[in-house]
């Protein structure tokens, strides 16, 4: 190195060791900031990023501790072999906003009173506004055995990063037999994703001539296969052509590994109250879920555990410079990145207007929400409602109830896309403007 080259190299580290830099956490990091961003996710990254571009350099820090930023609703595809694991994952260091400080630790507990928040180190980092995005809590340990049993002798689940590839290497040893699938009757984050995965591996297991050698059960703690009818009974349809027996209010409760058996609780119906055992060769599992506990036991929290904001504004009920969206949120829709491109959209416009003091119109979120309900590997049925008023909002000018082949590559090939460069990069609102350019609206 020349010295020229030498002398600018050293005071570009000297200039990021001053400032800080959003790639590295060992970088000095300031203890206030204008916007304070909790979780580093789907939600957090979309509103980071659009405030960090308008508010300059290190006026929003982005709490978050992990290493790794996922694209969860690719793991669907990533356990029937029809995507890799490692397309489904960037490292948090490249996906945080330029301008916003990365600050690599969790959130412990809220002071709002203070405008505060403690880290798992005891720092205090305060905030004029405070966003919200932690994330939902996946409780494994609420299902007996699960943990010790996850990714071993056929028991398999979507839900984890270290479990997603172990559903591909199950569904391909499966020789026949017993296959569970199972669905608790928790708020969960994408609400298809357990029937998915079922359709999925019963579309490898004809494939591979061992469908007549194989019983397929889903257990649902719900009263219905999907929230809204207009889909639901097109699933029906799908289940009972496909010979997929559905059982409705059933929670799995525990799991036998030297048995192999699965032990659900009966919650509704004629047999409510009772247990039933049956034995499985493949268990794929979703555990029930919850708000972090460390949002649950904090002032920001509504009865039932969630961030308590207004579900029109997105604006916290009881202190009126924080926000919240997506899965950790009350917000009385269903949990999914899609969702949070529309949230994301009216949670910048109402917070910008606060921060500038224009007085415009708040913008209102209609509850809009979507799930690419995956029924083989070159079908889908495209639902997109809004958790509101349970009615349908379509983007496209044909019946979305119907399996179709161009909204499953919309799903396996463009969305993708369009989450890495956009969505989390803050300039993605959603499929509204298409709905009113396709006269869907
Ligand atoms: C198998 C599967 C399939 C799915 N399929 C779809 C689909 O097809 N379509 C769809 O739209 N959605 C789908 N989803 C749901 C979607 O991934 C979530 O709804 C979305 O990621 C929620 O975004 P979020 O920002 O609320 O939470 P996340 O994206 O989960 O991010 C939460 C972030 O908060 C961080 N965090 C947690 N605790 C703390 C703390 N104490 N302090 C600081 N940071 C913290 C976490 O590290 C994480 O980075 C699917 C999910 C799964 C698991």
């Amino acid at each position: 190195m020349n010295a020229a080259r030498s002398t600018a190299f050293q005071s570009r580290r000297f200039l990021a060791q001053v400032v800080g830099s959003n790639k590295g956490q060992d970088q000095p990091k300031a203890s206030s900031y204008k916007v304070v961003v909790v979780g580093g996710g789907a939600g957090g990254l979309s509103v980071a990023s659009t405030l960090s571009e308008t508010l300059g350099n290190n006026a929003v820090a982005v709490i978050d501790p992990s290493d790794v930023h996922y694209y969860q609703p690719l793991w669907t595809f990533v356990g029937a072999g029809l995507k890799t694991f490692d397309e489904s994952k960037m490292p948090m260091s490249e996906v945080m906003p330029e301008k916003a400080q990365w600050i690599k630790n969790s959130v412990a507990s809220f002071s709002p009173n203070k405008n505060t928040v403690t880290l798992a180190n005891g720092d205090s980092i305060s905030y004029d506004y405070l966003v919200v995005a932690a994330g939902i809590q996946v409780n494994w340990g609420k299902i007996k055995n699960l943990p010790q049993t996850l990714g071993k002798n056929g028991v398999t689940s979507n839900y984890a990063a270290d479990s997603v590839e172990k559903t591909n290497e199950f569904v391909k040893a499966f020789k026949g037999g017993n296959a569970l699938f199972t669905m608790p009757s928790t708020p969960i984050k994408c609400a298809g994703a357990p029937q998915k995965a079922m359709y999925l591996a019963e579309e490898q297991w004809r494939k591979a001539g061992i469908r007549d050698k194989t019983n397929i059960n889903y257990f649902t703690g719900l009263g219905k296969i999907f929230a809204i009818d207009k889909y639901g009974n097109e699933l029906l349809k799908i289940c009972k052509a496909r010979n997929l027996n559905i059982n409705y209010f059933t929670d799995l409760t525990e799991i036998k590994p030297d048995t192999k058996e699965a032990v659900f609780n009966i919650i509704g119906g004629d047999k409510k109250g009772s247990q039933l055992t049956l034995p499985y060769d493949f268990l794929h599992v979703v555990p029930p879920m919850s708000s972090p506990d460390f949002i649950k036991s904090s002032e920001l929290a509504n009865a039932d555990g969630w961030v308590d904001v207004n579900k029109d504004t997105l604006r916290h009920n009881k202190f009126s410079n924080v926000y919240s969206l997506g899965d950790c949120s009350s917000l009385p829709t269903s949990k999914t990145a899609a969702a949070i491109t529309a949230q994301s959209a009216v949670l910048k416009h109402n917070l910008l207007n606060d921060i500038n003091g224009e007085g415009k119109e708040p913008s209102k979120y209609d509850g809009y929400t979507s799930c690419p309900l995956i029924t083989g590997s070159e079908t889908l049925i495209l639902a997109e409602f809004s958790g509101y008023t349970g009615k349908p909002q379509e983007t496209f000018p044909f019946d979305q109830s119907k399996e179709s082949y161009l909204t499953y590559l919309l799903t396996k090939e463009l969305i993708p896309e369009i989450y890495w460069k956009s969505m989390i990069k803050g300039t993605w609102d959603g499929p509204a403007k298409y709905r009113k350019l396709f006269g869907s609206a």
